[in-house]
């Protein structure tokens, strides 16, 4: 199980969940291991805005599911669980999660 970020974060980003998370655990929109720095630049050269919905995402093979992360993010993107996020409709974004840190959910 594993906290996953949904599509509220599409064209957002904020990073503030990067900065709670204990395991460091939050990358993207498009390196998998830069814990969010690409963004401002992103957005600064206004880059940001020809991606193809980019977002932030969890790797959920490191995450403790501490629930940091949940009350940081100002648009209500995260989601506590698979199931969650699955119930609420966003069960693409839950691949999404995964395949970014090349992994698939089953
Ligand atoms: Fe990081 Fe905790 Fe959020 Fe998991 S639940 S992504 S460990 S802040």
């Amino acid at each position: 199980m594993s906290h996953i970020i949904g599509r509220k974060c599409v064209s957002f980003c904020d990073t503030g969940c990067v900065k709670v998370c204990p395991v460091d655990c939050i990358n993207g929109p498009i390196k998998i291991d830069g814990l969010g720095s690409e963004v401002e630049e992103l957005k600064n050269n206004g880059e940001f805005y020809n991606l193809d919905k980019p977002q932030m995402y969890i790797n959920p093979d490191v995450c403790i599911d501490c629930g940091a992360c949940i009350t940081e993010c100002p648009v209500d993107a995260i989601f506590s669980n698979e199931r969650e996020a699955i119930r609420e409709g966003d069960e693409e974004y839950v691949h999404k999660n995964y395949e970014f840190y090349g992994m698939k959910f089953n």
